[in-house]
């Protein structure tokens, strides 16, 4: 299985994602963890891309592209990966279309999880403020929730385009949206 989850943030991609990935025996991949563990490793990628994610913006689509690239190319996702937080835009997802073109592989599903912004931003301040993450300030959160808005959600048509989205009320206990990601993947 080749699958992407997308969802605004705070809709609980990741620990969704954690889930999926079990079920299937496949590698989650999110760039966000990837980017977080530089960062506080302070690598050189660390450095460069610190600033822009506490304002909330987008790592550029090349340094972004290679990092999926590279994690991509490891065997253990060979044959089949969930994606989270990636793609994030079109430059994204032509980059994406490509590296799968050459390995002659294709996407079987696109999960998304749908949530009310408010709700999210309402979560987000709890979580900043119980996990003391001090750079989820209101305004990154309010930030994040508008780049997704412009630059991401417009994807979700790209994938429905081709037949791949499977779109499920994000709003819920955990294992109920589970629930719904495993019912919908499951009706495909
Ligand atoms: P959230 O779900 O709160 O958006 P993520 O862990 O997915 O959190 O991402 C955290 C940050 O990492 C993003 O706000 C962004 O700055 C950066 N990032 C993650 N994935 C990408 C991507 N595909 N393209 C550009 N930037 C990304």
């Amino acid at each position: 299985m080749r699958m992407l989850i997308m969802g605004p943030p705070g809709a609980g991609k990741g620990t969704q994602a954690k889930g999926i990935a079990e079920r299937y025996s496949i590698p989650a991949v999110s760039t966000g963890d990837i980017f977080r563990a530089n960062v506080s490793q302070g690598t050189p990628l660390g450095l460069e891309v610190k600033r822009i994610m506490a304002e909330g913006g987008y790592v550029g689509d090349d340094v972004t592209n290679a990092i999926v690239a590279d994690r991509l190319g490891e065997p253990d996702a060979r044959e089949g990966f969930l994606l989270d937080g990636y793609p994030r835009t079109l430059g994204q997802v032509e980059a994406l279309d490509a590296l799968l073109a050459d390995r002659q592989q294709a996407l079987d599903a696109v999960i998304v999880l749908r949530a009310d912004t408010d709700e999210l931003v309402t979560r987000l301040l709890k979580r900043a403020h119980t996990d003391g993450r001090e750079d989820d300030t209101e305004e990154a959160i309010r930030v994040r929730q508008a780049t997704y808005a412009a630059e991401t959600a417009p994807l979700l048509d790209v994938y429905r385009d081709r037949g791949l989205l499977v779109e499920v009320d994000g709003l819920g206990g955990v294992d109920e949206v589970g629930e719904r990601i495993a019912a919908g993947l499951d009706a495909r």
